[in-house]
């Protein structure tokens, strides 16, 4: 990736669910934090609620907790200094008003005053997805008082490629970032999520993730890599 000036200040990634983070720019968030930069990771989606009938409250707020501690897990291995989660209704970020949640990620990106932001693509299957990426281009707009220079957004296995025929522009990537040296960290911490990754050939199987980094580093002459579009830059 270009060179990340000093004076850049943190990493932010914005993600909807988790180990959407670590599927879409876990070997950038590990290369990132190894250079010394300070990584936040935040998701939005509280996790749980599409999985559980309503009404086993117990049950719910036991596996928000699961799935909270596998996310800071999965952060210690990539090195990143911080989680922050959210409580978005998963699968039904539609839902609400789209200034709800820019209001939500301008909370966020006023309080670690992130530089660089990595996000989802916008054209996603995954409606959370694509509300995301539209609220963070909206929060973090390059205003001449807002500290984010960048913003990117990266793909997530299962949902970017599943676009199919959906109106708006696909996923087409024009920065390639070599993850050769990290890719084990990014597997490592996918494995932290622990059910969350499925045998393959399904995309979000260790196989495949792996077999997408191959592919990405053919394209720019690197034997792994993650690939982003890059929505803005500012140097
Ligand atoms: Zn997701």
């Amino acid at each position: 990736m270009p060179p990340i000036p000093a004076d850049f200040g943190p990493v932010l990634v914005v993600a909807a669910h988790h180990d959407d983070e670590v599927l879409g720019c876990g070997g950038v968030l590990a290369r990132l934090a190894r250079a010394g930069h300070d990584v936040h990771v935040a998701i939005l989606g509280e996790g749980a609620t599409c999985r559980l009938d309503d009404g086993d409250e117990a049950a719910k707020a036991a596996l928000v907790r699961l799935q909270q501690e596998q996310a800071r897990r999965a952060a210690a291995i990539l090195g990143a200094r911080a989680v922050h989660f959210g409580d978005l209704p998963d699968n039904r970020f539609d839902s609400l008003p789209l200034l709800d949640v820019v209001r939500r990620v301008e909370a966020l990106v006023r309080e670690v005053g992130p530089g660089l932001v990595l996000t989802h693509h916008h054209g996603d299957l995954n409606v959370d997805h694509a509300v995301t990426a539209r609220a963070v281009l909206t929060a973090a707009r390059p205003l001449p008082d807002r500290t984010t220079r960048a913003v990117l957004s990266f793909e997530a296995p299962s949902s970017t490629e599943w676009a199919f025929g959906l109106p708006g522009s696909p996923f087409r990537p024009t920065l390639f970032v070599d993850i050769a040296e990290h890719l084990q960290a990014k597997l490592e911490a996918l494995a932290a999520y622990g059910d969350e990754m499925r045998p393959f050939p399904h995309p979000r199987s260790a196989e495949a993730v792996r077999h997408l980094a191959a592919l990405r580093g053919a394209t720019a002459g690197r034997t792994a890599a993650e690939a982003f579009e890059i929505l803005h830059w500012t140097m």
